[in-house]
């Protein structure tokens, strides 16, 4: 539920399997950013580096959350390109030029099953505001806030977009992002073994006491049970998007957070998607992207284990068991 102003605690998608007992030199925190609880664990390194390096990468997460967010009255540069005269172009700073890029990119390969103009879709059906919807917007509305699927401009260095109905919203891209630019501050101060997971999306660096990782990947219909347990190392990203986390009943249907572009409503081919990509961003844009569908080619850098609508698996993960 990321940048919901008065998020609730997300369940984990994805689960850190730590035995029960934790060695002195391994550092446990947690901050409330992004609307989800993001863990922090540092493994075989000094507390106090550990300490500040941890508070460090949570403000820089803290920071990006505040610089992409739609929600909340603080402005900032999305909030307002969202507002500019159509076909009127703006400059963005260019942190956000380039995740814009990154997006647009994944919207292209991903056939527009990624979509990062959907704000206004977003905000009606609410998911991420509070109190939380309890029923689907009008058929009508949500047909009339559907963008074009190509609508945002790249001007000389400028961004304008070509219809109202083109908002951006990096809800599904910048939390795996702002754990990449946390896991770089780690890694600049010296942290070699760690991992952030911001419920459910997650990289990890190195090794948990001489051993691979351990991490377990949730059961998209049963709370608490792990359908693949997964022995990681290294530099790793892996994100997981659900149905089964942001959603209301309304007439005994299940509508959820993660919208098709090309309809306007919950996508409906699968329960969860799982991504182990190069970078936390990618893995974040790409499970949401596979969620609505998968497009004939996915870019070979991108595995993933997909459960379907009808609970059937398919494990592209390519992890050696
Ligand atoms: P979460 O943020 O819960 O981990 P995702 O990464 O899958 O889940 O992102 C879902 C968020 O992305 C939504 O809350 C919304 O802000 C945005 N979103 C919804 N549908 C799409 C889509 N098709 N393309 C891009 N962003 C989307
Ligand atoms: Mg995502």
């Amino acid at each position: 539920m990321f940048f919901s102003m008065l998020g609730r605690i997300c369940a984990t998608y994805i689960l850190l399997l730590l035995t029960a007992c934790s060695s002195p030199k391994e550092l446990h925190d947690s901050r409330f950013i992004m609307g989800t609880l993001v863990e922090f664990t540092v493994s075989d390194t000094d507390r106090t580096i550990a300490e500040q390096a941890i508070a460090e990468a949570a403000n820089e997460m803290q920071r990006i959350e505040d610089s992409f967010t739609i929600y909340g009255d603080h402005p900032n540069s999305v909030k307002l390109f969202n507002i500019s005269a159509v076909d009127h172009p703006v400059s963005l700073p260019d942190e956000v030029s380039k995740l814009l890029e990154t997006a647009l990119a994944v919207q292209q390969q991903s056939g527009n099953r990624f979509n990062p103009a959907l704000a206004r879709l977003n905000l009606l059906w609410g998911f991420s505001l509070d109190p939380p919807p309890n029923a689907p917007p009008s058929d009508l509305a949500i047909r009339t806030a559907i963008p074009p699927s190509e609508c945002i401009k790249h001007i000389a260095k400028q961004w304008a977009r070509s219809d109202r109905r083109c908002q951006l919203d990096f809800g599904g891209i910048a939390k795996g992002y702002a754990i990449d630019r946390g896991i770089d501050i780690l890694k600049k101060h010296g942290i070699a073994n760690a991992i952030i997971n911001a419920g459910g999306d997650m990289r990890l660096i190195g090794q948990h006491h001489q051993q691979p990782w351990k991490i377990g990947i949730r059961h998209p219909r049963k709370a608490g049970s792990v359908l693949s347990s997964l022995s990681l190392q290294g530099d790793v990203s892996i994100v997981t998007s659900g149905d089964y986390e942001r959603f209301f009943i309304y007439q005994g249907k299940q509508y959820h957070h993660i919208l098709d572009p090309k309809n306007g409503y919950p996508a409906r081919k699968n329960q969860s998607i799982t991504v182990i990509a190069p970078s936390a961003m990618l893995a974040d844009a790409w499970s949401t992207a596979l969620f609505v569908g998968s497009p004939a080619t996915v870019p070979s850098a991108i595995r993933f284990l997909s459960v379907s609508s009808s609970g059937h698996i398919v494990d592209n993960l390519r992890i050696k068991k």
